[in-house]
Parts: C-alpha cells; structure tokens; sequence
C-alpha cells in the first residue's frame, strides 16, 4: 500500500463533513428518546445506520462519487472530539468504571461522558474555532492509557461497502486531538497533553492499519488546530507535533492514503510541514485564506507531488456566493500541483440541509442561497470544470454570478434611512457616564441587598409552552388566546421567584422560540427558516435565521412583555434582549459588506428597543452577548478590528440609558482572560458568565484583570440536569469571594433555565438562594 503508484487516486470532488443531525433531526430524536429510556440502544443504533444510509445516498445523488472514497463517512452521535477520544481510550479517571476491560465504552457510557452523572461532572464543552458549534475537551494526563478501544469507525466503512460505497473514514487527527484537550485531574501542574503525542500516535497507526485492512483507500484526519493563532501551545512545539505525527503516520506500512484536512483558516507555516510530510492530501481554505505565495523552493517542489484540495466552497454560510471566482481559485491552485481537488472549506455541519425543503421562503431570496446540499451541487460543478474545462460549466457559474448580480439590486438590500442614521453617528453616541455617578445612581434607584440573586433570563420552556407556540403558527388558537397563556406562564414563572426568593426578576422568555430567531422575526432584513437546523451540540439544534438586508425596527418587540411582567412584581424586572454581536454570530449573516456595518444597523434597532423599555419604566435591561468570544477572529491580526466593531455595537445599543437604568449583559463561557478588555470595554455595570462547570477557575482571571463592575460567575451549570447541593454553591460563592471584592459579586446560574425541566430548576434556585443567603450571614 505504500507504493505511491499503486494509490487510488484523491477524489476530484469532495466534502469535509456533512450534518449528521437529519433532515427533520431524527438523530436528534432519536438520541433524546434513548435518553429517556424510552428505546433501547439497537433501536438507536438502527436509527443511526439509517441516517448514515441515507446520507450516503444522498450525497451521490448530488454528484459525490460513489466508490471513490469522495464521500465522508462524518457521522456522530455526539461530537467528533469525544468520538476520538473514546477511539482512542482517553477516558477520564471518574468514567473508569464505565470502560470495559478493553477500554471500551458502550452508548450510553459515552453518553454519560457527555452529560455528566450525578456527581461526576461531565467533559467540558466549548467552541469549535471559530463556529458556533461546541465540542468537549478531553482530558490527558500521564495516566491516560491510550490503546484504540473503539473500532466503530472501521465498522461504519464497512456498513458503508456492504451498501456498495467505498467513503472516506474521517477522524480528528492526533495534533488537534491533543491541542484541544485539556490536562486531567491527576496531571500536575504544567502538565501539557501535546506531551503524550508519542504514546497517542501508535493507536493511530493501529487505526490506520485497520481501516487499510478494511480496504479504505484514504482517511481523513482533521487538523483544523494547525491554522488557529488561539492554540496555547507556542507555535514552533504545534509545528512540531504535526512534523512528527505526521512523519509516523505517513511512515507507517500498513495505511490508506492520508488526507490532512485544514479547515477554518489558511495553514502558514504549517503548510511547509505538511508539504514535506509523508501524507498525500492537504486541504487548503481558500474561503478564510488565499493561494499560498511565496513558497520556498523546497516545499513547492514536496507540494507537486501531493494532491492539493481547494476549499473554495464555504462551509460556513449560506450563501451560493461566486462560483466563477472559486473556479479561479482552484485555476490558481494548479501553479502548486497538477494534481488539484475541489471541496468545501469546513465541514458543512455548521449549515442546514436543503435550500429546496423551505417552501416559505421568499422564492427571490432561496435563489441568493445554497445549503449543504446546493453546496454539494457546487462541489460537483466545480468538480467537472476541474476534469473537462471552464466551457464545460460555463451555464453554472453564469447563473450563480447573476444571482449574484440579483441580490446585489434587490429591495429591501439597501435602505437609505438606515443608512444615512449609521453614517450620522459620533463617538457620543457610543459612551455610557462615568460607573461612579451610574452606580450610585443604581443603587439609589434599586436598593438591591448584598449578593443579589438574578437569572440569565429564560425558564424552562415546557411542552405547553411550545405546544401554543405552534398552535398559534398553525393558526389553532388566535393572538388573544396565545397572549393569555403567555402571560399565565410569565405570571408563575414571577410568583416562582418571588417565593423563592429572587432579587432581580425576570419573564422567563417563555415567548421567544429561540433569543435570535425572535428578534429575527421582528426586524425588518431577516427571514427565517422552517427546517434550516444545525448543530450546536450534542443532540442541541439550533435555526439560524438569515440576515440579507439592512436592519431596521418597524416597531417595538419586547416592550410589552416587560412592562405587563412589572406590574407583577415591586421588585425590579430585568428587560432581556439579545445583543448585535450575537445576534449576527447566530444567524447567517449578508456577506456583502463588512460585518461592522450590519452590526451597527442591529444596534440601533434595540438602542431604540431600550429607550423604550427605560421610558416604559423597566431600571434593569440585559443584553445577551454569549457569542462575543465565539466570533472573535482565529488570526490575532484580525482581531483588533474584530473587538472594535463588535464592542463598539454592544454600546451603541446601550449607552443611550440614564445613569439609573442598570445594563447587564450576559456570556456564555469562562475563557474570561482572553477577552477580558472586550469585556471591560462593553462598560455593561454587571457581567453575568460561566463558571460552575469550571468550578470557578475564572475568579482568579476576574481578580488579576481588575475588573471593577458587577459581575455573576455562575454557580449552576445548567448543561447538566443536576441539582447543586448548597454545600456546593456555597464552596463556589466562597471562591468566588476570595478573589472578588462582595460588593460586586452577583449570584446566578451560568446560563439560562429553558433547557432544564422544572423540578431540578427549583431545587437548584433553592439551593442557590440557601447558600447565598447562608453567605450573607457569615461575611
Ligand atoms: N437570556 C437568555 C436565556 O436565558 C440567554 C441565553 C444564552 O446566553 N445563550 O435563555
Ligand atoms: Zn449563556
């Protein structure tokens, strides 16, 4: 097998990965359904095959190859990382006992990884460069005892053969395996997971030697690590990890060809690397990077010999984008190497399935798009321009350069009022006054005790709940009705807190399907879809909606909602909306002009918004901004600009408040220490962020930042369905006060309640409320 000639070719047209949840999220379903208990694992394990089949079939059908290993084999019941790291044996010591004596770990043991049982705290999860899909960090230590203990993805090319298809084995390669990972609880101090590489890469090479006995001509091993700036590891040791796997790898006897794949990001120096390495595919993102230029001699001469895969196709968005350009990439390509491929530029997990299963879509608008599956259709165009030419697919890139042209003059793209209000702003128009005067201002206005105890924002959001959401959208009951209910449910869900004890009161959002899509479907520029999900992690889907035009506010959104909640209770009512970063990060967003400009435009459409909750009488508004870290650039070159706009838009929403109107905002993360000075820069007066899953590791970056406003590390980490005891809240609050001066200390979940059912909700509140007041008393 290691004779290059005896190789089968790389396919001339491909994809990196594709969604795995299902076109109506039957993997979805059907894991929650094993959750519950209420399928066995076979049925699930059928449901999956199925998925696998049909997606399978349905990429040839687009035009992928069917026995040329072109098609992926990308499925997951979970996440790709932990697929590795089960692979691979690296099981945390608290899930020994789940691992059977060869290492193994049956569905429902991975799945307990996944989510935590009782008081075995669940794998971390956090974002996957820069999308908004999360993926759990493994955790190494010395005593990780690598060996490979899953064999599933050599049985998952084996079920793909038996149906007649020869796919392409795909896994997370061991350099970001191991970049992405964290160090154990038993590591020591300064413990690096990279330092295991020698030790990880023979279960590789035994992983490689199966899938080649198996008959998998090539394999696909994910290095999306090798292009990201935000890798801790310094630079010289990544490059080095990838020279040596790299070079064991391709060393080895026994293996199918291997395809390095580089997504999100232009490789750089890691590119000479791979050049000289062993392997025999690389993929480039030329939708994130260009053609790389000004090569050494050396590593383009290593670079002719290899098969060079253009991602000239974005994996990332939605749009159908210039098809005529990405051809001239991969025209470029060919100064490289003969020998040049086409594929997306990531997996295309990150965009829903089918443009043509949308039939409210405005039709205009459907023929600006193309999903994963029109992306498909690309790839397969670009493909056979490759093989017979330009003139042989001249009809296609026409077509997609005047729809192009369509967009770029249809109405509603370009509204003047909004354009001309954008181009009048000045700096004031983005300043808050002075913390002191407002704090002092605050405090007059809401007499909050020491320690005040707030939410995130949304309660659980039950099956009636939903039900009359969609009764309403079917059109089974009227707005009145629906209005009844809602404030039925904001009306427990105040009284809840109330009883419980809660300082800052919230609705519980108990009206928005989704913190973006609500706001989507309230502005002017957006559409939303009917089954555009992707997802977000694990079994959690989410439906981006999809800003094509300038933003604007025809009226106001939540202001009733607030005003009616307010006058249920005396104590203040935190007014809850979702910020420009956020917005944008979790929809797909127009890619017509720069990002900054269309986060402006979503900026004064709730700067607006607020005026109005603050002139209706609501002292607390919350603006979400979860996604703040998610968007920041991979490339530290870019991320200056990045911070600008993206700071510069939470604050043109909200610095149009009186001094007494309290802003909080919201993040969903604890890597608080690589944008601590965004943070600070939002100037919001209290930050509310993640910490319990970390067990409040992020206080020691909050206390050496001097970060003076309010800020709420959570003491709920509602991910997992367990219920904090008080003895726990209470060690973390205790934390948490050895760092932080009290007087700025809130108390609250890391995030919001809607995923949780009701009764670990309460518990959990209790116990939260127990503790703090139990903290109280003692300091
Ligand atoms: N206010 C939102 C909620 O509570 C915030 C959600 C989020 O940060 N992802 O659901
Ligand atoms: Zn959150």
């Amino acid at each position: 097998m290691t004779d290059t000639t005896t190789r089968s070719a790389f396919p001339v047209g491909t994809i990196i990965g594709y969604p795995r949840i299902g076109r109506r999220r039957e993997l979805k379903k059907a894991v929650e359904a094993f959750w519950a208990g209420s399928t066995t694992a076979d049925e699930l394990e059928a449901t999956a095959a199925e998925l696998r089949a049909s997606t399978r079939e349905r990429l040839a059908a687009l035009g992928l190859g069917r026995d040329d290993a072109a098609i992926p084999e990308s499925f997951s019941f979970y996440d790709q990382v932990l697929d590795a790291a089960v692979t691979v044996g690296a099981i945390p010591s608290r899930f020994a006992g789940l691992a059977a004596t060869d290492g193994s770990v049956d569905l429902a043991g991975y799945f307990t990884i996944a989510r935590g049982e009782g008081e075995k705290a669940p794998l971390e999860m956090t974002k996957w460069f820069d999308s908004n899909y999360h993926y759990l960090v493994p955790e190494i230590g010395p005593e990780t005892d690598f060996r490979l203990a899953s064999d599933r993805i050599v049985r998952e090319f084996e079920e793909a053969r038996a149906a007649g298809f020869v796919t392409r084995p795909a896994i997370v390669g061991p350099v970001t395996f191991l970049l992405l990972s964290k160090p154990s609880d038993e590591a020591p101090e300064g413990f690096r997971p990279l330092s295991r590489l020698g030790d990880l890469l023979p279960v590789y090479r035994e992983l490689l030697a199966r899938l080649a006995a198996a008959g998998a001509p090539w394999v696909q091993l994910d290095e999306p690590a090798l292009v990201s700036e935000s890798i801790e590891e310094p630079r010289t040791e990544v490059l080095e990890a990838a020279r040596a796997a790299y070079a064991e790898l391709g060393g080895a006897a026994e293996r199918p060809a291997i395809f390095v794949a580089a997504p999100y990001g232009s490789l750089d120096d890691a590119l000479p690397v791979l050049a000289v390495s062993p392997v025999e595919a690389i993929s480039l993102d030329l939708v994130k990077g260009a053609v790389p230029a000004g090569l050494d001699a050396a590593t383009r001469s290593a670079l002719a010999g290899k098969t060079l895969v253009g991602g000239v196709i974005d994996g990332h968005n939605i749009w159908r984008g210039d098809l005529e350009a990405a051809f001239g990439k991969l025209t470029e390509l060919l100064s490289l190497s003969p020998d040049v491929a086409v594929s997306t530029s990531t997996s295309l997990q990150h965009v829903p399935h089918d443009v043509d299963d949308e039939p409210d879509l405005d039709a205009r608008l459907k023929t600006w798009l193309a999903f994963a599956d029109q992306k498909v259709g690309q790839v397969a165009v670009l493909a056979r321009g490759i093989v017979d030419g330009h003139e042989a697919i001249q009809d296609e890139l026409t077509a997609a350069t005047a729809a192009l042209a369509d967009r770029a003059s249809a109405p509603g793209v370009r509204v003047e009022a909004v354009r001309s209000r954008e181009a009048a702003l000045t700096r004031a128009d983005f300043r808050r006054g002075e913390y002191g005067a407002r704090q002092a201002a605050q405090d007059e206005a809401l007499h909050l005790p020491f320690l005040p105890t707030t939410t995130i924002g949304s309660f659980p959001q039950t099956a009636d709940i939903r039900r009359s959401r969609a009764q309403l959208a079917k059109g089974v009951i009227d707005e009145a009705e629906y209005l009844g209910r809602m404030q039925a449910e904001i009306k427990r869900v105040v009284d809840l807190q109330e009883e419980i004890g809660l300082d800052v009161i919230v609705h519980g959002e108990p009206e928005r399907n989704d913190m973006v899509q609500y706001f989507a479907e309230n502005l002017d520029g957006f559409a939303v879809t009917q089954n555009g999900w992707v997802q977000s992690y694990g079994s959690r889907c989410t439906r981006p909606s999809i800003l094509w035009g300038d933003v604007s506010r025809p009226k106001p959104i939540t202001v009733d909602w607030s005003t009616y909640t307010q006058t249920l209770t005396e104590k203040p009512v935190k007014g809850m909306l979702t910020g420009p970063v956020t917005i944008l990060a979790w929809s797909f967003v127009r890619d017509d002009q720069p990002l900054g400009e269309t986060a402006r435009q979503v900026a004064l459409a709730l700067r607006d918004e607020i005026a109005d909750l603050e002139a209706a009488g609501i002292r607390v508004v919350q603006v979400d901004e979860p996604a703040l870290r998610e968007l920041l650039p991979l490339k530290r070159a870019d991320q200056a600009d990045y911070l600008e706009w993206s700071v510069g838009s939470f604050r043109l929403a909200t610095s149009g408040v009186a001094d007494a109107t309290q802003i909080h905002t919201h993040l969903c993360y604890s890597e608080f220490g690589v944008v601590i000075d965004a943070i600070r820069n939002l100037d919001a007066d209290v930050t509310s962020i993640e910490a319990a899953r970390s067990r409040m590791e992020v206080v020691h970056d909050i206390q050496r930042s001097g970060f003076e406003h309010g800020i709420g590390p959570g003491v709920y980490d509602i991910h997992s369905p367990r219920v904090p005891s008080v003895a726990e809240v209470t060690e973390l609050l205790e934390t948490a006060l050895s760092a932080i001066p009290g007087r700025q200390l809130w108390v609250n979940p890391d995030c919001g309640l809607k995923t949780r059912g009701y009764d670990e909700t309460v518990a959990s509140l209790r116990n939260i409320i127990a503790a703090t007041r139990d903290v109280r008393e003692r300091v």
